[in-house]
């Protein structure tokens, strides 16, 4: 479509332009063909690598360099053999790295997408929620506080709607927006107050617009060049890692050229030694490792998004492992987010409301008895505010399954019975608002009804900075404002009480009664929520909440159930067992959320409850005096939020935080790992955030943070794994030379373990299961180094054992016949046979941070398939006559197999049989990290 100013056209102007009516939206079919002209609505990606760049970059490695200038002297020596397999080798390498970080690269595109925002169109005449860049012009959006404005739009209504539109205008404060045409030619973007673009955001009420522009034809498109989207996605432990390898590249680099010249001085051949010397450094240098180490987070944020947490920043799930405070909000969260009222307090007296979920089923009993809603005006006034000042709704449906089994049959009234005793009451909308208006559904007043009467013309959104919600609603007899919120805040907002069926002064000693009230509801664990209303006088501006929350009649409180998801408890204690201490962070009543803490075992002996205006009274050297001991921190604004986890911080927590709402995100983005959720939560604080939580429940947060741990453990496996490997291939080289021994393994023979026996393990250690005890520990120090925990000593002893051994090998071969150049292949053969096997067999070492014999071998069924594989490729170079030339191997007899086996089994049979000697004698250690002793837990 011709882009116009937008701005100077009326609503109704614009509606017939782009063929859509408000109330419907835009048929599906007639979205999909303006797609075909319009395209997505997304910004266009920016540079991408594409395969064949990513392909080539594999040969721009500085090792593989020196391999290609290896490869040329041996054609030069006349090594043709040599120099094509060493070609083949690096062809083979290429791919196999191109393939490593093609996968991970496609599966960081994926989670992009997942992560992707999404928005509330009207298509059809139904509401649906489709990804963003399914938008076209001419859908009907609607947006409310939190949400990103996914297009260009042109706003139709909007309702206190404020958005933030810094990224664009450069104004830092929310804008107020109207749906007026305005009659201006040209307008800078900062004035164009009818329109919305994509990208800012509605910092508050809500709104509803008409798409005019989409993907790169919006303002935002106009400037996406200035947007840097990219984030690096380097991880602290891999930028640590290409600095480890660049070290090691120099020490391989020198043991190499050690190697090399004691070679020389011993006699042997320069160019044979030049050859070695430059397989043995490509060896020794693990540069594989950065790549297996992105698939191993890549994959494991696999695993994440299977148990719905979904990442958003990669470097985030090395954060994960060393979590060791986690702040949740408890709505939702914490509890089902299933609210029932149960209980009503009104002019003195306490109801009983019975009936579940949001079904119109129940009563509301006094004393046993029901109460007849039409001689009791104060209660009739409690149920109509709770019902007027809503925005939620509750609709029957019907179970598409039961429709399709019951059609054939046509039984007339008998189908119609039994459809209706399937029926479902579904919400939609807020569920402390869809309680509400179960509530009056159970007596009679719903929607329908009292529409007859009622109808809203403002409406104060609530946020949970002011803990209320109003609206104004006209009726025959004049205009009325009704209020509903956190009883405690609205009370603050009453001058007058529904008391005996009159309006009477709200003296303190009838506020105490509340209180009273309040409290004791809150001590049964249930959200309580207080209803006020007053009648606007005639003449009377009411247009900002402040003008309108003054002078209420207090009416009552309805105190409502939300219980405790099932399976959270169970999470907590493994929290606790991990030494991870939970804190709930609640807007909610002290009370309540104190005895839902006691519920779910969040509460620890001694732990107290600090509520907002504790803590808005204490300065921060004061809060970090307490915050350790603070397990539940009650009627807190966002604004709090932020300090909490700046206070634990300062304590030398690693934090994770939930959010949900716009003002989350300052917290979300200090925290350590800032969470958001993927149901309830708004644009603003996914974008903040580094994990999404697609189902909203706590567990999901422990299961992110036991991956987490997993995929550090399993980079410390692999890198044990490697780094062992090599060290035990440069020994073997090393200790030869110095010795005066012929070279144990010819060059091939080393590229060839490099590829073969190295890869393939370390990438299914990348995968490996987690040991049983991963979250029975402490969190590890968020500074501790890669090698801590013994890792360091663990890597030199067994690649010392595993070159010894396989220098031992090749000399008791060699000794038999020292002179023969055939017994000289022979031991060659073996020591190669030995270096591989030897390896092998110590990968199933390191999957644990004990010793082998600590766990079942055969359980990694990829580090098998990778063992078994590596050890047929070993059989195939020896054992087929047309490769035997080329790897200059030999078929072994039974006893030189027999030698194979034991020199490779002793560094990790010794090794594992020293540690459970060790073990036995220490047995609260576990690999140098301190076990967690059930009795002993505080936080
Ligand atoms: P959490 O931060 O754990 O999700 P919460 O959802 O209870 O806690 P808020 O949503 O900020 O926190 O609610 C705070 C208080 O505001 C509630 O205790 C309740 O009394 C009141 N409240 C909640 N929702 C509404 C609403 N829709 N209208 C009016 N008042 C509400």
């Amino acid at each position: 479509m011709e882009q116009k100013s937008w701005h100077r056209l009326g609503a109704e102007e614009l509606q017939k332009m782009f063929g859509v009516h408000p109330g419907a939206g835009l048929s599906g079919e007639t979205a999909a063909e303006r797609r075909q002209e319009s395209g997505y609505n997304e910004l266009s990606e920016g540079k991408t690598v594409s395969p064949l760049t990513l392909l080539l970059n594999q040969f721009k490695d500085f090792m593989v360099l020196v391999l290609m200038g290896a490869t040329l002297v041996s054609g030069l020596l006349g090594e043709y053999l040599d120099a094509i397999t060493i070609v083949a080798i690096i062809l083979l390498n290429g791919v196999l790295g191109f393939v490593q970080e093609f996968r991970a690269e496609r599966s960081l595109r994926a989670l992009k997408q997942l992560s992707a925002p999404s928005a509330k169109v009207l298509r059809d005449g139904k509401q649906e929620v489709i990804p963003a860049k399914m938008l076209v012009p001419g859908d009907i959006v609607l947006l409310e506080s939190g949400d990103r404005v996914p297009a260009d739009v042109r706003w139709l209504e909007c309702s206190a709607l404020y958005a933030e539109e810094s990224a664009l205008t450069g104004e830092s404060l929310p804008v107020s927006k109207h749906a007026e045409a305005i009659h201006a030619e040209e307008l800078p973007l900062g004035d164009q107050k009818n329109i919305g673009f994509m990208g800012t955001m509605v910092t508050r009420g809500t709104g509803k617009a008409l798409v005019v522009r989409t993907g790169m034809d919006t303002e935002m498109g106009k400037i996406a060049d200035l947007i840097q989207n990219t984030e690096s996605q380097e991880t602290p432990l891999q930028h640590r890692l290409e600095q480890l390898g660049k070290i090691l590249i120099y020490v391989s680099l020198g043991l190499t050229i050690v190697v090399v010249l004691a070679g020389i001085l011993h006699g042997q051949p320069a160019a044979a030694m030049f050859l070695a010397g430059v397989s043995l450094a490509v060896a020794a240098i693990p540069e594989g490792l950065p790549a297996i180490v992105t698939i191993a987070l890549a994959l494991g944020v696999q695993r994440m998004i299977k148990r719905k947490a979904i990442v958003r920043k990669l470097p985030s799930v090395e954060t994960l492992g060393c979590a060791s405070v986690i702040c949740s909000d408890k709505t939702g969260t914490l509890t089902q987010n299933k609210m029932t009222v149960t209980r009503i307090w009104n002019a003195g007296r306490s109801l009983e409301v019975t009936g579940e979920g949001y079904a119109p089923s129940g009563h509301i009993l006094q004393k046993g008895k029901p109460v007849d809603l039409k001689a009791d005006q104060s209660l009739r006034r409690l149920l109509q505010i709770g019902a007027l000042c809503n925005n939620a709704e509750i609709v029957e449906t019907f179970p598409g399954e039961m429709r399709g089994k019951r059609k054939g049959k046509e039984k007339g009234e008998d189908t119609e019975k039994s459809l209706k005793s399937q029926s479902v009451w579904e919400l939609k909308g807020d569920p402390t608002e869809g309680a509400l208006v179960a509530l009056s559904s159970k007596m009679g007043l719903t929607a329908q009804s009292l529409a007859v009467t009622y109808a809203r013309e403002q409406e104060f959104p609530f946020d949970s900075e002011r803990k209320l919600m109003s609206v104004i609603v006209s009726h025959p007899g004049g205009r009325m404002i009704c209020t509903k919120g956190a009883p405690d805040v609205l009370l603050n907002c009453c001058s007058y009480m529904l008391w005996e069926g009159g309006v009477v002064p709200c003296t303190p000693t009838l506020r105490q009664k509340v209180l009273e009230a309040n409290e004791e509801m809150a001590s049964g664990a249930l959200r309580v929520l207080g209803m006020a209303y007053r009648d606007v006088r005639s003449g009377e501006v009411v247009g900002s909440e402040k003008e309108a929350e003054n002078q209420l009649v207090f009416v009552g409180l309805a105190g409502m159930i939300d219980p405790p998801r099932r399976e959270v408890r169970d999470a907590i204690s493994i929290t606790r067992r991990a030494g991870i201490k939970t804190v709930m962070i609640t807007g909610d009543h002290g009370t309540t959320a104190e005895a839902i803490a006691h519920q779910l075992g969040i509460l620890q002996r001694g732990g107290t409850v600090l509520t907002g205006s504790q803590l808005t009274r204490m300065d921060d050297d004061a809060l970090d005096k307490v915050s350790d001991n603070v397990y539940v921190y009650a009627r807190v604004s966002p604004e709090h939020k932020l300090r909490i986890v700046k206070s634990l911080q300062r304590r030398g927590h690693v934090v994770a935080m939930t959010g949900d709402g716009v003002n989350d995100a300052p917290a979300i983005k200090a925290a350590d790992i800032g969470i958001s959720m993927g149901i309830t939560g708004t644009d603003v604080t996914k974008e903040a955030s580094a994990l999404i939580l697609g189902d909203d429940n706590f567990s999901t947060i422990v299961a992110a943070i036991e991956e987490g741990r997993n995929i550090y453990e399993n980079i410390r496996k692999f890198i044990r794994y490697l780094l062992a490997s090599n060290v035990g291939e440069i020994l073997t080289m090393f200790f030869a030379m110095m010795l005066g021994l012929p070279l144990p393994l010819v060059p091939i023979q080393i590229l060839w373990v490099n590829l073969v026996t190295d890869g393939l393990p370390a990438m299914a250690l990348g995968v490996d299961q987690p040991e049983k005890d991963l979250m029975e520990h402490k969190p590890r120090g968020a500074k501790e180094n890669i090698f801590a925990r013994r890792l360091g000593w663990k890597i030199i002893s067994r690649g010392l054992l595993i070159g010894l051994c396989t220098l031992g090998a090749f000399w008791l071969t060699l000794r038999i016949d020292p002179g023969s150049a055939q017994q000289l292949i022979r031991a060659q053969s073996v020591a190669f046979a030995t270096l591989v096997m030897a390896q092998l067999i110590h990968v199933f070492d390191c999957r644990s941070s004990r010793s082998v014999f600590h766990r079942n071998p055969l359980q990694n069924k990829y580090l098998v398939l990778a063992v078994l594989s590596s050890v047929a490729l070993m059989l195939v170079v020896m054992y087929l006559p047309l490769l035997q030339p080329v790897f200059k191997t030999v078929p072994l007899n039974f006893r030189e197999w027999c030698l194979v086996f034991v020199s490779a089994g002793i560094p990790t049979f010794l090794m594992g049989a020293g540690s459970v000697w060790g073990g036995k004698k220490n047995r609260s250690r576990s690999g140098g990290r301190t076990m967690i002793k059930s009795t002993k837990i505080s936080a």
